[in-house]
């Protein structure tokens, strides 16, 4: 363990004087230095777009290419693998599913960690298990490259607008490296800690905002049974001590709020599929943790039985309609 200490804080060094020197060369040059971006889905293409608003040019992947087409039709080149695109550049940025995704992308035969610059900088911003992401960090320390965390939250709607929150874990003398292209994304870019704190962060967010998705749509469908009008009580809500994220900025009742997964028939924005995925992450964390979390896996046996019942790819906020068909049944 204290070797591995060592041998980090050699490479934070080493590599500190290598980011002050890239800096202050790409200062010095007309355009900016490239970034590679993988994971062209519903975050990862707003948050591409907006990297390419400021100035970066972007190299990217996907194991969808089609996926990379509206960021191509912007100037991004695109790749035919991940380590194709850690070749080209020396800072990557992977937006993955979940944790399988992101050990294929870094560790398999097409990885990042295939072909990766010495002294690049690899920022993980998919929602993963946190032990993945300090293993991942150690294989890339090997090569010579830096790993950190950044899960983010805030939505599609937020990775669009560019005020996304990220939770970084790492290095902490390399923070700074990591927000100079994380604040092109978002407007929070805040330090958790060592590598996996980041997904720590994000995994407690995201079993709270379950917790309250599920709380809101059961209240919204009380209210409107007991014949209150639904943007009445949202509103009522969001001026009470009941006010939360899902009441007043995705509330989960179609009619309420316009721009919301909700007035769309829950397509687009954060699938039930990923947030059951989150809360088995939180799950897990709570066990090895010895922790209780009884409305967390009370959670995650809601969004996983509406993944069973064909909510999966809709946005999670559909558990107000899940109730909805429940209580019919
Ligand atoms: P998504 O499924 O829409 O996009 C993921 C993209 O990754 C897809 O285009 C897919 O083809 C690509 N991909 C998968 N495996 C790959 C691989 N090995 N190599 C290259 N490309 C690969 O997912 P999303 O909604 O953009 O979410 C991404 C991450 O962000 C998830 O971890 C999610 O939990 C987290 N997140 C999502 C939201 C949201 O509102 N959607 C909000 C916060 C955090």
């Amino acid at each position: 363990m204290a070797a591995i200490i060592r041998r980090s804080a050699n490479f934070s060094l080493k590599y500190s004087n290598y980011v002050r020197h890239r800096v202050v060369s790409s200062r010095s040059m007309a355009s900016k230095v490239p970034v590679g971006f993988i994971g062209l889905g519903n975050m990862g293409n707003p948050m591409a777009k907006n990297l390419i608003k400021h100035g970066y040019p972007i190299v990217v992947a996907d194991i969808f290419p089609e996926s990379c087409k509206e960021v191509q039709d912007l100037g991004a080149q695109i790749m035919d693998s991940s380590a194709d695109v850690a070749e080209r550049v020396d800072r990557v940025i992977t937006m993955l599913p979940s944790t399988p995704n992101v050990i294929e992308a870094y560790t398999g035969p097409n990885g990042i960690l295939k072909k990766v610059k010495k002294g690049s900088l690899l920022i993980d911003s998919s929602t993963i298990d946190p032990l993945v992401s300090k293993e991942i960090a150690k294989e890339a320390e090997k090569t010579g490259a830096l790993f950190m965390d950044a899960p983010v939250s805030g939505g599609v709607g937020a990775a669009r607008a560019g005020n996304l929150t990220f939770m970084v874990g790492g290095l902490e003398g390399e923070f700074n490296a990591a927000k100079e292209l994380l604040s092109c994304m978002g407007t929070n870019v805040v330090y958790c800690g060592e590598v996996g704190t980041g997904q720590a962060a994000k995994i407690c967010n995201n079993m709270l905002l379950a917790i309250s998705m599920i709380g809101t749509a059961e209240t919204m469908n009380l209210g409107i049974r007991l014949g209150l009008d639904p943007k009445l009580l949202a509103k009522i809500l969001n001026m009470s001590s009941g006010r939360c994220w899902s009441s007043d900025t995705y509330n989960p009742v179609p009619g309420v709020m316009d721009g919301v997964p909700s007035a769309n028939d829950y397509q687009g924005g954060f699938t039930t599929t990923l947030m059951a995925k989150d809360l088995g992450l939180a799950q897990n964390t709570a066990t090895n943790t010895k922790t209780p979390a009884l409305l967390g896996t009370l959670s995650h046996q809601i969004y996983r039985m509406m993944c069973a019942r064909g909510y999966a790819q809709k946005d999670f906020s559909a558990v107000f309609q899940f109730l909805r068909e429940e209580e019919n049944i």
